[in-house]
């Protein structure tokens, strides 16, 4: 499942491979993922620019010009591939977009996704990306933030951190090792949180997440460019790692039950 750092990677690649690009043609087989029906969908993006290409949590937003916005959420899986003339397309995508100079991206939904277009005054309203929480690559995302975040929270750190209100983009993956390297235990409450601890926790996510960009994101997942990232489960510190020495005190790592998800967690370095 794309998290912050597949998805930003993505953005990334996006924003200079298509900015300034003219949409000429669309095609949608599956018309469950868009906002609206295909016809309007196509007629109401034809023609529109790209201004800029971001993303926020799991969600990648192109900036359209005149005034409006396409909105792609991955779902729990799929392949967003930019293609050049001439260039074979994947055999199995629901979704196509082509622009003037007759390149484009196609994607293909393992699962469910969203490719929704929604007006620019509208932003505020489009109920999937409107209550997502500042995404930790967002510059909003300080320190000063993030202690605010927590204060006077009750949550368990684990369950606060997934919430995609509070922060978006960090899922079960990631989280592992955020955790581990802050040496914290997944079901700390949050109001037991020292300074020094909320600290080393923001400080660790910057780390986890911007190591993962730096490598272009987990290997089981395509880019843009249909290349697959660098990060593969050896170079997790305790995530996915059971009964792996703990990095840093050689204890076996155990993986627990933490309300709904399971953790992966040294029993020595991150205790209750
Ligand atoms: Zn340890």
């Amino acid at each position: 499942m794309p998290e912050l750092p597949e998805i930003t990677v993505k953005a990334r690649q996006m924003n200079r491979e298509i900015t300034g690009k003219r949409i000429a043609d669309i095609e949608a087989k599956q018309p469950k993922n868009l906002n609206m029906p295909v016809s309007q969908f196509v007629k109401t993006a034809k023609g529109k620019i790209v201004n800029n290409v971001s993303s926020k949590g799991k969600w990648i937003f192109i900036k359209l010009d005149p005034s409006y916005y396409m909105l792609i959420n991955l779902g729990m899986n799929a392949d967003l591939l930019y293609f050049t003339p001439n260039q074979k397309l994947p055999p199995k995508y629901q979704f196509k977009l082509t622009f003037s100079d007759k390149t484009g991206f196609t994607v293909q939904f393992q699962w469910f996704g969203y490719i929704h277009l929604v007006p620019e005054k509208e932003l505020t309203k489009h109920k999937l990306t409107a209550k997502l929480g500042t995404s930790p690559t967002d510059e909003k995302f300080t320190l000063e933030h993030f202690q605010k975040l927590l204060a006077n929270k009750k949550a368990r750190i684990k369950n606060f951190l997934l919430n995609q209100k509070n922060i978006a983009g960090i899922g079960n993956v990631y989280i592992q090792d955020i955790l581990f390297s802050a040496e914290l235990h997944p079901n700390r409450k949050i109001s037991t949180l020292s300074e020094k601890e909320i600290n080393n926790l923001y400080n660790s996510i910057h780390s986890i997440l911007s190591q993962s960009i730096q490598l272009g994101g987990l290997t089981y997942e395509k880019d843009f460019h249909g290349k697959k990232g660098k990060l593969t489960i050896n170079e997790f510190l305790v995530g996915y790692k059971t009964g792996k020495p703990c990095p840093k005190c050689k204890t076996p790592i155990e993986k627990t039950k933490t309300g709904s998800t399971s953790s992966y967690i040294c029993p020595k370095c991150q205790t209750l």
